[in-house]
């Protein structure tokens, strides 16, 4: 099975090797991204139809073309790390379920949106299993900022006294001002958080409408 990469290139590789888990093949010099890693958005399917093509032997397939022929099948999951997939046993918790049910959801303010999505990704700036939330004082894991930092409902008495809480306010929205309270830190970390979250809330109801 033979592989080219951007079309453009034209650069072909033959693959000695195969790791499917790290979603890579190699071949004798380098190390390639397989194409089996495809976002559920449609539109960066098409994308990445641009880059690749598939063939066996001399004969080549481009992508777009081996997704819609019932020869050719097309993994449409991404990766899992560990932490996801214990998420996933532990808790039936879904993240990529989950992740396409917040990505496009424009109820959800952009900020939140964006950070959360880095929350599934495990993507925040801070080291996992090291560091030590400065909320709650706990060593902060994968669900930390899920809603697993015992700092957040005291948090949110605090924030719903704002007056828009009650509109805008949400899961989400506290989750995201427990992780800004981590950030500010220090004595003044929660009475800062509330100022912020306030005036985010006044500029999410201009958004809104
Ligand atoms: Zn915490």
């Amino acid at each position: 099975m033979q592989w080219t990469i951007n079309d453009r290139v034209g650069m072909a590789i033959l693959p000695v090797g195969s790791n499917l888990k790290i979603d890579r093949i190699w071949d004798s010099k380098s190390y390639y991204v397989t194409a089996d890693v495809v976002s559920l958005v449609s539109d960066e399917v098409k994308f990445l139809t641009k880059i690749y093509r598939l063939g066996i032997g001399n004969r080549f397939m481009k992508l777009d073309k081996c997704i819609k022929s019932s020869r050719w099948r097309i993994r449409l999951d991404f990766t899992w790390t560990a932490a996801q997939k214990r998420w996933h046993v532990e808790d039936g918790f879904n993240w990529q379920v989950e992740w396409r049910r917040v990505a496009s959801n424009r109820r959800i303010p952009l900020k939140v949106r964006w950070w959360y999505l880095d929350v599934l990704n495990i993507n925040l700036r801070i080291r996992y299993k090291r560091d030590v939330c400065k909320l709650c004082g706990e060593v902060v894991g994968s669900k930390h900022y899920r809603g697993g930092c015992k700092g957040g409902a005291q948090l949110r008495k605090s924030l719903q006294r704002l007056p828009l809480w009650g509109k805008l306010g949400g899961k989400l929205v506290l989750w995201w001002a427990v992780w800004i309270c981590h950030c500010f830190g220090g004595k003044e970390g929660v009475r800062r958080t509330v100022r912020k979250v306030g005036r985010e809330l006044e500029n999410w109801r201009c958004v809104v409408g």
